[in-house]
């Protein structure tokens, strides 16, 4: 009797659970399918990228697109939209960075080139000097003897072998982050780094580099795949004389800048956050369209999805619109600064910040020690119709990591990343990169993801 009356409670709870798991996937099939047809990230996008442009901190384009986010928060219909202020560091570049292979027999060919963010700039007239190729930073040790008054030239492609294509970009990224003053440290006048891509093709790519304050700040700059293979050729074939470089650029202090935020309260526990965000800011090169306008605006979109299905959250839901992700993070240690003193419990961050590509899964920190986090593996299931089967250990984002400190679960979206490389931080990262139906699945499985967070909470 007694046992059958257990039987009897334990199939009421597969019962029920069957009913919420039924619910939740009714839910979340809505909630994509909202995205898909009515979705707004892409014409947001379209005007982050062609109206106002590349958004680096500090820059005029910066300043605009502060303004606009907010004003796009406001019109999907968030409770409050403000700004969050912090310092930015401002580097600027003159336009025309320019570079010339000179050949033995006194020919010059130009080589395709941009000076690396935060990078000191050539005097106005630029600078020559022979070059000296080094794979890697081994090699670099093995030549340092020969490296006095002469540029580096750092050629350490992407590792193809990497499936996941972040991978490859965190081996080689050491050589455009710390290569100038590594060769400073010997004596070498500027640095050449082959551009962090996955194609071979004429763009260079920049990024963030920092100087190490022990040593003289040299010149860098990053070199277009095909021109680094060029380059090498001609080295070995002992045909290059010089390579002359001009960059105008450099540090011109701090300035204030601003993350902007737009919140819809909890009408139950409005002190505990979850937040989701990308990254306002972008490189100065193209439009900041895959990096990171996708996920600023996949991030919006939580905002307008909850209101246009009348889903009052539990929590306070924040979109944050984060500021200087590129060449600082000043806006995401600001964040968790103020996250960290302000009483309430920030228990979940979701970024978007690896490109607006199909959406293949999310990967998910603490993945061992928090209840939480084990929650959300356990939704794998529920997105699997949405094509997402990668639930990995490991994941957040630049802006939000600042946050683990609280005990915050962090997550980051986790598009097909093949593609991303080949624009990423060049003049290829433009609107039309981006297609309006992988945005909005990544856009719809984000909401979806948060809607499951906000509902079940601890
Ligand atoms: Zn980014």
């Amino acid at each position: 009797m007694r046992k059958l009356r257990f039987v009897a409670v334990l199939a009421g709870l597969a019962i029920s659970f069957g009913s919420a798991a039924q619910h939740d996937s009714t839910m979340l099939r809505n909630i994509v399918e909202d995205v898909l047809v009515r979705g707004a990230a892409y014409e947001n996008l379209r005007f982050l990228c062609k109206k106002v442009g590349p958004r680096l901190s500090g820059s005029p384009g910066g300043v605009a697109a502060v303004k606009e986010a907010a004003r796009m928060m406001r019109e999907l219909g968030a409770d409050t939209v403000y700004l969050q202020e912090c310092m930015v560091p401002k580097w600027v570049r003159q336009k025309g960075d320019t570079a010339n292979l000179i050949m033995a027999n006194g020919n010059a060919q130009p080589l395709y080139i941009t000076a690396l963010g935060n990078s000191e700039g050539t005097s106005a007239k630029g600078l020559k000097a022979s070059v000296i190729e080094v794979r890697d930073f081994d090699e670099l040790e093995r030549m340092k003897e020969l490296v006095k008054g002469k540029i580096v030239f750092y050629n350490y492609p992407m590792n193809p072998r990497y499936i996941r294509t972040n991978s490859a970009y965190g081996d080689a990224g050491r050589y455009r982050t710390t290569g100038a003053s590594r060769a400073a440290k010997y004596g070498a006048v500027a640095v050449i780094v082959r551009s962090l891509a996955s194609n071979p093709d004429d763009y260079p790519h920049t990024g963030v580099m920092s100087y190490d304050e022990a040593y003289p700040k040299i010149p860098a700059v990053a070199i277009s795949t095909n021109h680094a293979d060029l380059l090498s050729g001609a080295l070995k074939k002992r045909m290059v004389s010089e390579v002359y470089i001009k960059t105008i650029c450099g540090m011109q202090g701090q300035v204030v800048s601003h993350n902007v935020v737009g919140e819809i309260r909890g009408t139950e526990f409005p002190n505990e956050v979850i937040t989701v965000g990308g990254h306002l800011d972008s490189w100065d090169l193209a439009e900041g369209a895959h990096d990171d306008g996708t996920g600023c605006v996949q991030s919006m979109e939580v905002i307008r999805v909850f209101k246009e299905l009348g889903i009052r959250p539990k929590r306070t839901i924040r979109a944050v619109m984060f500021q200087n992700e590129e060449n600082g993070t000043a806006g995401g240690k600001k964040y968790a600064e103020v996250a960290g003193k302000d009483g309430r419990k920030y228990i979940f961050a979701m970024e978007s910040d690896a490109g607006g590509f199909s959406p293949r899964g999310f990967g998910v920190s603490n993945s061992n020690d928090s209840v939480r986090a084990l929650r959300v593996r356990q939704w794998a299931p529920l997105f699997m119709p949405f094509g997402i089967y990668e639930f990995t250990s490991g994941g957040g984002g630049a802006d939000i990591n600042p946050l683990a400190g609280l005990g915050t679960t962090l997550v980051g979206l986790s598009p097909d990343s093949q593609r991303y490389f080949d624009i990423h931080h060049s003049a290829l990262d433009v609107f039309e990169a981006v297609s309006r139906r992988e945005l909005h699945l990544g856009a719809g499985v984000m909401v979806g993801l948060i809607y499951l967070v906000d509902k079940y909470g601890n």
